[in-house]
C-alpha cells in the first residue's frame, strides 16, 4: 500500500508543517438554512487540497452546527447526552462529505470517527492517524472527541495536541477575532495578536474556554482566518495573510 501515496515534497520554508482545521458545520452550508451545500463543501476542499499540494499535513475536524447541535436538542427537552450523540453522530456526515470532495480532487484521505463504526470509516487510533498524515493523507476526524458535554472545538484542541500539530486553524466567516460580530457591529475592533488569557479574560466568542485552555496547555498557536476567503487558507499556513494569532506571544489587552 505504498503505490498511490499523495505526499508532496514540503516546501523548504514552511511555517507550520503539520496544521489542523477547524471548520464549523456551518461553514459546509452555503446560503442554506440547513445541511450541506456541495457546491461550498467542494470550494472548502479546493481550499484544503491547495495547502496539502505544499506538502503541508493537514488534518480536519468539522462540527455539526449544519444539521445537529447537543445543546439545541437539549432545549427543546432531550436528555442532553443523548443530543450530543446525535451531534456527533452529525459530524461523521460532514466528515464523509469532506472526504468525497476531497477525492474527487484526488486528495488522499481517511476519515477516523472517535465512536466506532466500521463500515463507514476507521476508529480513531492516534499512531495510525500520525501515519496517515506522514503518507501525505488529509485525517477528517468525525464524532469530536466521542464524549458528550464537549464541542468539536474542544476536539480540535485535543487532536492537534495528540497529533503534535504546529497549529490549529480554525475557519470561520470572518478574517480574525473581533471584540463584537462585525456582521452586526460596523465598528467591532479586530485583533491581530491575542494571548490564550486575553480570549479567556475577556471572554472573546472565538473557540469555548475548554479548547482555548487544551490549546493553551500544548502551547499550540491558534491562527483564526475566514474560509471563505479564497487562496486565504494556503496564506495563513505560511504565515501569511488576514489572520488573529492567539498564543503566549500575543499582545496583552489593556
Ligand atoms: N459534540 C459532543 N462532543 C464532542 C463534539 C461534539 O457532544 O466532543 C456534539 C455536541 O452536541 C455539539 C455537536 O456535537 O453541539 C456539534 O458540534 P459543534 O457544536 O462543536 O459544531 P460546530 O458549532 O463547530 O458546527
Amino acid at each position: 500500500m505504498t503505490s498511490n501515496l499523495s505526499k508532496k515534497e514540503p516546501q523548504k520554508d514552511l511555517k507550520y508543517k503539520r496544521v489542523l482545521l477547524k471548520l464549523s458545520g456551518e461553514a459546509l452550508m452555503g446560503t442554506r438554512d440547513y445541511g450541506l451545500d456541495p457546491e461550498t463543501v467542494q470550494r472548502v476542499a479546493e481550499e484544503i487540497g491547495a495547502v496539502v499540494a505544499q506538502g503541508v499535513e493537514v488534518c480536519v475536524v468539522i462540527g455539526a452546527g449544519n444539521i445537529f447541535r447537543g445543546v439545541a436538542g437539549a432545549s427543546e427537552g432531550m436528555d442532553r447526552a443523548t443530543a450530543d450523540y446525535m451531534g456527533m453522530l452529525a459530524t461523521v456526515i460532514n466528515a464523509l462529505a469532506m472526504q468525497n470532495a476531497l477525492e474527487k480532487i484526488n486528495v488522499h484521505t481517511r476519515v477516523q470517527s472517535a465512536i466506532p463504526m466500521s463500515s463507514v470509516c476507521e476508529p480513531y487510533i492516534r499512531r495510525r492517524a500520525m501515519r496517515h498524515m506522514e503518507k501525505g493523507r488529509v485525517v477528517i476526524f468525525g464524532a469530536g472527541t466521542g464524549n458528550p458535554f464537549f464541542t468539536t472545538d474542544s476536539a480540535a484542541a485535543l487532536r492537534a495536541s495528540e497529533m503534535q500539530c504546529d497549529a490549529l486553524i480554525k475557519g470561520t466567516k470572518v478574517d480574525g477575532v473581533y471584540n463584537a460580530d462585525p456582521v452586526k457591529v460596523s465598528d467591532a475592533k479586530r485583533y491581530e495578536k491575542l494571548s490564550y488569557l486575553d480570549v479567556l479574560a475577556q471572554d472573546l466568542q472565538v473557540m469555548d474556554a475548554s479548547a482555548i485552555s487544551l490549546a493553551r496547555q500544548s502551547q499550540i498557536p491558534i491562527l483564526v482566518f475566514s474560509i471563505f476567503h479564497h487562496g486565504a487558507f494556503a496564506e495563513v499556513v505560511q504565515g501569511e495573510g488576514l489572520f488573529t494569532l492567539i498564543s503566549d506571544e500575543g499582545t496583552k489587552l489593556c
